[in-house]
């Protein structure tokens, strides 16, 4: 079951879905579903690095483990530093380049915050 956000023009509880809209069956107000959970905020995942520091786009981070590349004989050594990592939904939470192995996604419980 998923949570909807209350009705931004009366506060009501029961609005529902309908497609990508969401509708207040008490004042007939409707909005678009990704538009409300983005301002809403409350679905805003918060990603942390292996200290517990709050990452966000374009922090640079350092890994704190020797990461295997997927597919490849690479290794992403520990201590590398990577500049301008990217947010993303996932198991591997971080999108990022790293000079001489190229974009790739990290974990960032193997992160830690510059
Ligand atoms: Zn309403």
């Amino acid at each position: 079951m998923s949570t909807l956000p209350p009705c931004p023009n009366c506060n009501s509880e029961y609005t529902y879905e309908d497609g990508l809209m969401l509708i207040c069956p008490e004042c007939a107000h409707e909005w678009s579903a990704a538009a409300s959970a983005h301002t809403a905020g409350d679905d805003d995942k918060v990603i942390k690095d292996a200290v517990g520091n709050t990452l966000q786009d374009g922090d640079t981070i350092t890994v704190i483990k020797d990461l295997k590349v997927k597919g490849s004989s690479l290794v992403v050594k520990v201590g590398t530093k990577v500049k301008g990592i990217r947010l993303v939904d996932g198991d591997h939470d971080i999108d990022c380049k790293i000079d001489g192995i190229g974009a790739m996604k990290l974990k960032s419980e193997f992160v830690r915050k510059v």
